[in-house]
């Protein structure tokens, strides 16, 4: 299943993907009178809210109308794809390449940090440069998202506890992120953590294999693939439940490739500035576009 989020009179919508686009999930289930979620959290954390969503699918069929179906093409008020996540996790330094660019030392162990939530952001958000740093940069991303409590998971039973995938972008200030040993403040200015425009069910998406790309205003910036993490998922996983425990809805930023600003020479760096647009694609999920103000 693939879903989108946005929001329509100031409620929050999901749309599923369908052969004729996706499908209005509130006005499909207002049409079958049938019981609806408005959040992905609210699939993820109720079996119940799950068979909803299952049910007003089964039924899609029947709404023949273009009324009940809306596309990534319309003028559509995305929202983060996930908007209250109980963590926002990420890995540092998992492309082989990206560490090289970055001049430092492959980790020995998965390097994790996080993010706040008042870091998300949606699809076509504009994201906002705080006056006060001057190298803001990209971070092109896969990013999993957990359906199943995980605490001290072996790697072989990891995958069991994603739920799915979407893609995000780990914007960063890199002078903030370099101002001190930990590397919060860089990371976690309002709206630096983009997610969409789509969540695709785990049991769709193969997330070892998947080409990964970043254009900047239009220009090819990162181009690798998933393959090339240093620490896979069933590894990330793993290791971060022996510390504590994933649960459903927490998000997984997985490490970005190589071609971020900050691995051009130091003369050749232009860091982003209002107006740009970055998109960020993954094989089989989407592209993920927002600008900067
Ligand atoms: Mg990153």
């Amino acid at each position: 299943m693939q879903l989108i989020h946005f929001s329509e009179d100031g409620q929050s919508c999901l749309g599923i993907k369908t052969g004729r686009g996706f499908l209005h999930v509130a006005k499909a289930a207002a049409a079958l009178s049938l019981p609806f979620p408005s959040y992905i959290e609210d699939v993820l954390e109720d079996p119940e809210q799950a068979a909803q969503l299952d049910a007003i699918l089964a039924h899609a069929d029947m709404l023949t109308d273009e009324a009940y179906y809306v596309s990534l093409d319309d003028e559509l008020a995305f929202l983060p794809m996930l908007s209250r996540p109980g963590k926002i996790l990420c890995i540092g330094k998992n492309y082989a390449a990206h560490v090289a660019e970055t001049k430092s030392e492959q980790p020995k162990k998965p390097l994790v940090f996080s993010k706040f939530t008042s870091a998300l952001a949606a699809h076509q958000e504009a994201i906002p440069i705080p006056a006060g740093t001057e190298k803001v940069d990209y971070e092109v991303e896969l990013v999993a998202v957990i359906g199943k409590k995980a605490y001290c998971v072996s790697p072989e039973e990891a995958l069991d506890h994603v739920a799915g995938y979407t893609i995000g972008n780990d914007v960063t200030a890199r002078d903030w992120q370099k101002g001190s040993p930990q590397w919060l403040l860089g990371k976690s200015p309002d709206k630096f953590a983009p997610l969409g425009p789509i969540y695709v069910t785990a049991d769709e998406l193969d997330p070892t294999n998947l080409a990964i790309s970043l254009k900047l205003n239009g220009e090819l910036r990162q181009n690798s693939n998933t393959s090339l993490l240093i620490f896979d998922l069933p590894t990330i996983i793993s290791y971060i439940s022996q510390h504590f425990a994933l649960e459903p809805g927490d998000i997984i930023f997985t490490g970005t490739p190589d071609g971020v600003i900050m691995g051009y020479p130091e003369d050749e760096q232009v860091w982003l500035k209002p107006g740009d647009v970055i998109e960020s694609t993954i094989e089989g999920i989407g592209t993920l576009v927002n600008t900067f103000r």
